[in-house]
């Protein structure tokens, strides 16, 4: 399987082309030998012969220009197709692509060199007026050709709907940044492609879209079309959708939307190219649906002309025409000229046209290769060599239709990497490439020959298994997990990386490819939800269990007004003697209908919806007011309070731990600010800054889940840290693997020469501990210890010294 998705998938197209090629090398010196014949037997018998014959070749010639010209024409046309799928298919890929991504994916495929007709592509979205502010913040900002302040929208004024231009790659004048396509006479057309799917075409006589001329089906109705003067770009408009393919009804077409790749090609570049040298010939390309047509041409066609026409489909044809040759008059001097110089003239040209033939063959196998590897190009990820998101469609498709016909279940496994963004965060997306191709390699060996693997793009590659039962897709899905247990050695990082991954299985058969990928994805969903680095299997109940969440999502919203937050606080303890040096407060929604849900199921949307801050505020003032009442009866607890990135982004989480520290009265010292290490490492100078203004305070500072977010030690120096803790999942797999106990130690020796605190978390046996004190850990928390406590449990026990027997009640 592995060379065979790398090879193109079609071997006989390149073999015809080959064949092509010799045959045409074949006629050509025939041609040849026969222009000569004709010629030098015309010069014998005389100057009307000559006439005759000079008519003939003019028609021959003719038809042999007009023919290559065809074949230039046509090589253009499936050039655009195969670019628009090919961007296409990156953008499905890159959805949110940047412009600088964008600019090195085009780059990276050398597509200006390739396409010299190519004048820019650009990926555009449509922007609801509500999103406006922020698009041009974040995204056509980096593209702004304008010298002076932030980008806006031209024309400006305000509208619903505004077709703004997210990444653009360039040869020549670049358009305003902002520049709304709807707003100008393109948008009609941009519309019509989204809900049609079809592509697009309209020619303009210059490069700001104001004065777009273009030929309007509606307002030609002769037959005969008219000829567009001083066009200057072709505009070819190609609808993006979500799946990668065409929807089929138009509310589909407009849902999975999004967006439209945009190439202006250069009309005078692909005529120029096919007319080299046969100025005389007139040509004439059109393209016509009915609901767009343009035309161009190089000259008018004179009345009486020679005329060939081409049809290269999709709405494209072309005609030839030329002048037809006269038998001139006859005289003696003339015939005695033909004689002489015709058979060295027909010697000539038979020469040349041999010359021309071998040089045309080679370069016409030239063509036909760069398209087998662009349609390679356009079916594979050109970072792994795997299937794409289009030809993996394709393959589902196939192995859909195989196990129907063998009546056995084919199966689809949706493997994502869990935090696979904190890793171009924080090493960079050299080293997130290079990982991506790491895995892609681990992947590939451990399946069967048979097994196909693609990448959707992202962290994203999807494994398709024919005949399979759930028995041996869990067990393929294990393996997978298994492989990547192994940390990863990256040139890009001086640190092995820890990479774990999230596996949905679908099962049997599907109407369509999408749906067994879609139930993949579902599954995928549980997957994450359940922890991570595991597996899970599609089952229709997932689908309600999706309908639930956005529920839950709803209920949130009313869920702090509706005083439905509780605290719950996990006791630290000192290594050295197990005794109690704080507790960490751990936020529990308390749900009207469902009872006590954990963080995990809601944080996340808390941080996506904004409310956390609001959260986040709640959380500080009761835990410090909690801490302060158990200080006040004379408990030297302290106490930690995690914070969210989110929070983290706005100078006011500094006002509201100054305002919870106020209100409680809590002396600083006794509040710790938790902060997970991924976090740290976004945006590496503001946070610095706004940790300092906490550590002003005098709040204690620790980073949490250390050892997953990948900082360097350089980095680490640059906060006012005063704890790491160490992540669970090393505490978990360090009795199990020999690597993570050597993290471990690299961890606590990071601690030790920063001179802080290490505390592990999550332990839950005897043995961990041990381990943990020979690596000289500081501190631990985990169940074995403690579980998190409501407050009234936890009174009890801090208003008496903990006896290590004693285990306290469940309640997370
Ligand atoms: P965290 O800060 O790493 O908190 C530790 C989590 O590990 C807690 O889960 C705790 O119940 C669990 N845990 C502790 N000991 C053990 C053990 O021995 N074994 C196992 N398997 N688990 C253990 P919890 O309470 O579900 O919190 C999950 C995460 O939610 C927290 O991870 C923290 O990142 C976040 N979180 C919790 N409360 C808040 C909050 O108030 N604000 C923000 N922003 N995030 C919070
Ligand atoms: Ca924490
Ligand atoms: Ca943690």
């Amino acid at each position: 399987m592995h060379d065979s998705t790398r090879r193109s998938p079609e071997p006989p197209r390149a073999i015809q082309a080959d064949h092509d090629a010799i045959r045409r090398g074949r006629v050509w010196p025939a041609v040849a030998v026969l222009i000569a014949v004709i010629g030098s037997v015309s010069a014998v018998f005389g100057a009307r012969a000559v006439a005759t014959a000079d008519s003939e070749d003019s028609r021959d010639a003719f038809d042999a220009s007009s023919t290559e010209i065809a074949a230039t024409l046509a090589a253009a046309v499936e050039d655009e197709a195969d670019l628009a799928v090919n961007a296409a298919a990156y953008i499905v890929g890159n959805p949110d692509t940047t412009n600088d991504e964008f600019v090195a994916w085009t780059e990276n495929i050398r597509l200006i060199d390739r396409y010299p007709q190519l004048r820019s592509i650009l990926f555009a979205t449509m922007v609801p007026a509500d999103e406006l502010d922020g698009f041009l913040r974040d995204v056509t900002a980096p593209l702004s050709p304008t010298a002076t302040g932030a980008p806006q929208v031209v024309p400006g004024g305000e509208r619903d709907l505004y077709c703004l231009t997210v990444a653009k790659k360039a040869t020549g004048t670049a358009l305003p940044a902002g520049m709304d396509f709807c707003a100008t006479a393109l948008g009609r057309e941009l519309l019509a492609a989204r809900d049609s799917g079809l592509s697009s075409y309209v020619a303009v006589t210059d490069e700001t879209f104001t004065s777009a001329a273009r030929e309007d089906a509606g307002d030609n109705t002769s037959a005969d079309p008219q000829v567009i003067e001083d066009v200057a770009l072709l505009l070819v408009q190609t609808p993006v959708y979500r799946s990668g393919t065409v929807p089929d009804s138009p509310e589909a077409r407009r849902a999975e939307f999004l967006g439209w790749i945009g190439m202006a090609v250069s009309p005078e570049v692909v005529l120029h190219s096919a007319l080299v040298g046969r100025d005389e010939i007139g040509l004439r390309f059109t393209y016509d649906t009915g609901a767009s047509r343009v035309a161009f041409s190089n000259k008018t066609m004179p009345v009486g002309s020679q005329v060939r026409s081409f049809d290269f489909g999709n709405g494209w044809t072309a005609e030839t025409f030329g002048a037809v040759e006269g038998s001139g008059v006859f005289t003696s001097r003339v015939a005695l000229t033909v004689l002489t110089g015709g058979i060295v003239l027909s010697f000539a040209v038979a020469l040349l046209v041999l010359v021309l033939s071998t040089g045309r063959a080679r370069a016409w196998r030239f063509v036909r290769e760069m398209t087998d590897e662009l349609r390679h190009q356009a079916m594979h990820d050109p970072l792994t060599g795997l299937p794409n998101r289009s030809l993996i469609a394709d393959r589902t498709e196939q192995l859909l239709a195989r196990n129907r016909r063998s009546h056995t279940a084919g199966a689809a496994l949706f493997i994502d990497l869990d935090e696979f963004k904190n890793i171009n965060d924080t090493l960079g997306h050299e080293a997130g490439d290079e990982l991506l191709e790491s895995v892609a390699r681990r992947l590939t060996h451990e399946l069967r020959e048979a097994d196909t693997i693609g990448r959707l793009g992202g962290d994203e590659f999807i494994v398709l298994l024919d005949d399979a039962s759930v028995g041996t897709a869990e067990r393929v899905a294990q393996r997978l997990l298994d492989v990547m247990r192994e940390p990863f050695t990256l040139a890009a990082s001086n640190q092995p990386i820890v990479v774990s991954a999230s596996i949905g299985v679908a099962l049997g058969d599907r109407e369509s490819p999408s749906e067994l990928l879609r139930d993949a994805d579902v599954a995928l969903y549980r997957a994450k939800a359940a922890g991570r680095n595991c597996h899970a299997t599609f089952s229709s109940e997932m689908e309600a269990h999706i309908q639930q969440r956005l529920e839950l999502e709803f209920d949130l919203r009313s869920a702090l007004d509706g005083d439905q937050f509780r605290l719950v606080y996990q006791p630290m303890y000192d290594l050295s003697d197990l005794s109690m040096i704080g507790v960490e407060a751990l936020l529990r929604w308390d749900h009207p209908t469902q009872g006590l849900i954990n963080p995990d199921g809601f944080i996340p949307m808390l941080e996506s919806s904004g409310k956390i801050t609001d959260v986040g505020r709640w959380v500080l003032a009761e835990a410090c007011a909690r801490a302060e009442g158990w200080r006040s009866r004379g408990s030297a607890v302290g106490i930690s309070v995690n914070v969210s990135g989110r929070q983290l982004v706005h100078d006011s989480v500094v006002d509201d731990v100054r305002a919870a520290l106020d209100s409680s009265g809590l002396e600083p010292a006794a509040l710790t600010i938790e902060i997970t290490e991924s976090v740290l490492m976004r945006d590496v100078e503001t946070t610095a800054r706004r940790l300092r203004d906490l550590k002003s305070f005098g709040v204690g500072i620790a980073i949490d889940d250390f050892g997953t977010g990948y900082s360097s030690l350089a980095y680490l120096q640059k906060f006012p840290v005063d704890r790491l803790k160490i992540d669970r999942s090393f505490t978990d797999a360090m009795t199990r693997s020999s690597e993570t106990v050597a993290l471990i130690h690299t961890l606590v020796q990071v601690g030790k020469s920063l001179g802080l605190r290490t505390l592990a978390e999550g332990v839950e046996t005897a043995e961990q501990i041990d381990r943990l004190r020979a690596e000289g850990v500081d501190e631990v928390q985990g169940y074995l210890l403690a579980r998190p406590l409501d407050a009234a449990r936890l009174e009890e026990q801090l208003l008496r010294p903990l006896r290590p027997d004693e285990r306290s009640q469940d309640l997370s």
